[in-house]
């Protein structure tokens, strides 16, 4: 009998198992799908394996953490790398700007492109950014779920510089207000897309993740990012973790009011001393728990954006007409986005399409003349009941490409190879509704409301997913895995609480 068992195997899931595992504890991962990962995951095309999910790492030092634990370092499963530039913005009306790996290139480039006052304007806006995030990161991301009762305990001084963090306001409202170009305007606001929000709605606390990625910087991962996936289970293996994949959890047996094992699909029952669950918490409530403990945890009201996805085999580009690692093409008019997908609860008319070419980001090598660039443009989460239907998707994925031909990204013949539309994510993710990141953080209080990692209601039972706290994105994941497995050590005493 394991002392653990982890439902799931995505980054919360494995960084769980790492963390509890480094400790001595016996624990199995049961995987429903038959590859690990979850939503970092790849497909194998004509030989090629290409990342289908994430593309962009940033704080690599959450990862780090945990490897530690295990006795090892990130920097000797994995080679990060920091391609330049890093990001390429092009205008609706082909007007171009780079994001360079580090602030002070950065800031000399956008001096260059855009003048004097545009870079100071930046500069003043990504000081007060990493204000916000070393203000922030304790009570929001790297310590235990907040809530209204935390904040309180902090104390009136502290209290008093919660407003320092920028939370009555929106994103948006503080980059106008501090930023005039409307170009850098958009690169700024398209960081609420980082955790599916909006940036008219979404706190300007949030403002902080273009230090997390602009000033702290935002990696590639040598062979693909899934070569994170496979360290953290290398490494697992190594301190004894058992995987199961293809074994699809029903539901979590509860007995006496503590959850003590799960139940596979066909039947089999196993029982451990804890249930560590990296599903998402929708469908822990409505499908795995018992009808009568489903209350201990609740879906989110607002699921975060979902997105239709794809690969193109695309000729591969050389010298100087080499794609840039990321390349972002910004509509005319970049909030109609967001109104469409948050009030009109339908994909962008004229969405931004996102692309990742592969091989400069990750240096991973494609096909003989081609090479993988995937691509990504922003869509609503799926509706509560029923699909939207598959040609909404189609036309997406059709304005989608037609705007990358025009921008000269891909040529006329370069083909589609792999597509998931958010009706694809909702069904490989169950409970997610196709949600990339969890809840969505469209509101001030989002962040006290999303899901601890210990479950109050029912002992024995913990959260570790980007639906649960500190939320959606690989390293927050890293974190909620590494404090869902902190719980679980807390509870058995094998670590105090409070303890570093
Ligand atoms: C297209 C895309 C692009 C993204 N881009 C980025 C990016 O650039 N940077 C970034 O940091 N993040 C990005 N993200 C987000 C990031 O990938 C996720 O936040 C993170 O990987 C989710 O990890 P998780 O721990 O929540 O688990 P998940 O990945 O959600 O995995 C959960 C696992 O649980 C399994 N499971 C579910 N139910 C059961 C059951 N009943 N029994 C057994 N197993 C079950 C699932 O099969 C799955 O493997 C992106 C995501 C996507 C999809």
């Amino acid at each position: 009998m394991p002392d653990v068992i982890v439902i799931g195997s995505g980054l919360g899931g494995l960084s769980a198992a790492v963390s509890l595992a480094a400790r001595g504890l016996k624990v199995t991962v049961l995987e429903a799908a038959p590859t690990l990962g979850g939503k970092a995951n790849i497909v194998t095309l004509d030989g090629v394996e290409c990342d289908t999910g994430p593309s962009v790492l940033t704080l690599p030092d959450t990862l780090d953490a945990v490897l530690q634990e295990a006795g090892t370092r990130l920097a000797d499963e994995v080679t990060l790398l920091t391609p330049s530039p890093a990001f390429r913005y092009v205008t609706a009306r082909g007007e171009t700007l780079d994001l360079m790996p580090t602030l002070p290139e950065t800031l000399a480039h956008v001096h260059e492109r855009l003048g004097a006052e545009a870079a100071r304007e930046l500069e003043g806006f990504m000081a007060d950014a990493a204000e916000i995030w070393a203000l922030s990161k304790i009570a929001f991301v790297y310590g235990p779920a907040p809530s209204v009762r935390s904040l309180w305990e902090l104390g009136p001084a502290k209290m008093a510089g919660f407003g320092r963090v920028d939370p009555f306001r929106s994103m948006w409202s503080a980059i106008c207000n501090k930023v005039k170009h409307p170009l850098l305007r958009m690169i700024l606001a398209r960081y609420a897309t980082y955790n599916g929000s909006d940036p008219r709605a979404a706190p300007a606390t949030l403002n902080c993740i273009a230090h997390v990625e602009i000033g702290l910087g935002g990696y590639g991962v040598r062979g693909g990012v899934y070569s994170l996936v496979r360290a953290f289970v290398r490494v697992a293996e190594r301190l004894g973790v058992s995987f199961r994949a293809s074994s699809p959890v029903e539901s979590v047996i509860v007995e006496g009011g503590r959850a003590v094992g799960v139940t596979l699909r066909g039947g089999e029952a196993l029982r451990a001393g804890s249930v560590v669950c990296n599903a998402d918490v929708a469908h822990l409530h409505e499908h795995l728990l018992p009808k009568a403990q489903r209350r201990v945890v609740e879906a989110p009201e607002t699921p975060s954006m979902s997105g239709w996805t794809g690969l193109v085999r695309a000729r591969r580009r050389v010298g100087a007409d080499a794609r840039a690692a990321h390349t972002v093409l910004f509509p005319e008019e970049y909030l109609d986005e967001f109104a469409d997908i948050f009030d009109r609860d339908r994909p962008p008319q004229s969405p931004t399409v996102y692309c990742c070419a592969q091989e400069p980001c990750h240096g991973r090598p494609g096909w003989a003349d081609h090479e993988p660039v995937f691509i990504m443009t922003n869509a609503p989460p799926e509706p509560k009941s029923g699909a939207r239907p598959a040609e909404v998707y189609a036309a997406l994925r059709d304005r989608a490409l037609g705007r990358l031909r025009a921008a000269g990204l891909i040529d006329p013949d370069d083909a589609v190879v792999w597509e998931r539309p958010p009706s694809g994510l909702a069904a490989a993710y169950p409970g997610s509704r196709g949600a990339l990141y969890g809840a969505s953080s469209n509101s001030l209080f989002a962040a006290f409301k999303r899901p601890a990692n210990r479950v109050r209601g029912l002992p024995g039972l913990y959260l570790a997913s980007g639906s649960a706290h500190p939320g959606g994105g690989m390293p927050l994941c890293v974190l909620s895995g590494r404090m869902a497995a902190r719980h679980v050590l807390e509870d058995l005493g094998v670590l105090t609480p409070g303890a570093p």
